[in-house]
């Protein structure tokens, strides 16, 4: 199950500076690949360091993998994506 969720980022132009929501999927790790929709800069946001991984409580069900809870801040800020070199 993919979960929908509205996120609201910081753009990481400097000139830009603005908030903006987009929804997004976050049931698993990753890094989300966004795009400012006014200035149009495009932007990676690592969810790892929000990720919390619970370990199963219960042992003998399909249990074998971990259940990753994120805790996203109300804004999150974004990277600069690397450019890419062709
Ligand atoms: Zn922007």
């Amino acid at each position: 199950m993919m979960e929908q969720r509205r996120l609201r980022f910081l753009c990481c132009n400097a000139d830009c500076g603005k908030e903006y929501t987009l929804q997004r999927e976050v049931s698993r790790l990753q890094v989300l690949l966004v795009a400012c929709p006014y200035c149009k800069t495009e932007a990676t946001v690592d969810l790892a360091p929000y990720a919390h991984a619970i370990k199963p409580v219960m042992r003998g069900q399909e249990s074998q993998a971990q259940v990753v809870q994120l805790e996203l801040p109300a804004v999150l800020p974004t990277q600069a994506k690397p450019q890419d070199v062709e």
